[in-house]
């Protein structure tokens, strides 16, 4: 990622000095020019002279823009990364706080859900609705801490994926189980992580499910190693979706609804791992649909 944005700002920087210099470099052809076409206008003949020297000019300009252009590359490439690197850092502790802190609370919320089931189980406990609701938010927050965790994992490349062909139809199928959705199931073979690809039909469906009124309007279909999970539901605005796949955002009418803005950051993560690219078509009341294109 800082890769590409390096590569961007450099470019950046390139076409900032090399239109200035461009500019500058008519504006000196144009000056030095002047003089040596009124002593032609005066001698009133062409001299071939004064033409090699316009010639002449135009060649060093070429060769100076062409030192300018080799000479900003580098030096803009260098500053960029200079520029980048505590964005860089920054971001690289955050991640580490993020997976540290997940590991840390891991203990403490297990040990909490063992003695929440025990007293729920305990017929001399009262209260235990209360203790019920707690065991269903503790349940929450490990949720998220495994979300977490397996993030980083992918974005830091930690996970060992097995790869072998995958059937997306099969896959999808095992998602859908018993939901009375609409599908369009070909046989598409792909080379990838069943567990990987299970989790990432998952993740659509779910959201699909989460943010659409009826459940039948909600269609799968495979074909030509594609993966499309359409609905019918309230559909995202323009203006969220640059952002969607961002950890932890969270549409506006989404906050009504469970969850973490994890899950599309955690599908965008499995769709980079399989080197497949994940698209989304959508527009406010009328639905959204996600397409994962496999090579
Ligand atoms: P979550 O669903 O937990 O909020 P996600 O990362 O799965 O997080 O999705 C991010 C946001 O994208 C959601 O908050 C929601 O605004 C939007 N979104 C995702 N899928 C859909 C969908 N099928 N229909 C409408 N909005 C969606």
């Amino acid at each position: 990622m800082f890769k590409e944005a390096r590569i961007k700002l450099t470019a950046y920087y390139l076409i900032i000095i090399m239109a200035i210099s461009l500019v500058f470099s008519v504006v000196i052809y144009k000056e030095s020019t002047f003089e040596l076409d009124r002593i032609e206008r005066f001698q009133k003949y062409r001299s071939p002279i004064l033409n090699e020297i316009r010639d002449r000019i135009i060649t060093r300009l070429f060769y100076f823009n062409l030192l300018i252009l080799g000479f900003s590359g580098t030096a803009g490439y260098y500053l960029a990364g200079k520029t980048l690197d505590p964005i860089q850092k920054n971001m690289e502790e955050q991640k580490d706080f993020v997976s540290s802190a997940s590991h840390e609370l891991r203990t403490p919320l297990t040990a909490l859900t063992t003695e929440l089931e025990i007293a729920i189980r305990d017929p001399e406990v009262k209260n235990k609705e209360i203790l019920k609701s707690n065991l269903e938010e503790v349940n929450k927050m490990k949720r998220l801490t495994d979300y977490l965790l397996r993030l980083n994992k992918m974005e830091n490349g930690l996970t060992d994926l097995e790869f072998k062909k995958v059937d997306l139809a099969e896959v999808s199928r095992k998602v859908i189980g018993k939901n009375k959705i609409q599908t369009d199931l070909d046989q598409t073979i792909i080379n990838g992580n069943e567990d990987s690809i299970f989790e990432l039909v998952s993740i659509l469906l779910d959201n699909a499910k989460k943010y659409s009124k009826n459940i039948k309007d909600i269609k799968v279909a495979t074909k030509n190693k594609t993966l499309i999970v359409g609905d019918k539901g309230v559909g995202i605005p323009e203006s969220d979706l640059p952002h969607i796949f961002e950890r932890f955002y969270r549409g506006d009418k989404a906050h009504s609804e469970d969850g973490y803005g994890l899950g599309l950051s955690i599908a965008k993560q499995i769709a980079d791992l399989h080197g497949a690219k994940i698209k989304v078509e959508s527009k406010v009341g009328i639905g959204s649909t996600f397409k994962v294109i496999f090579s």
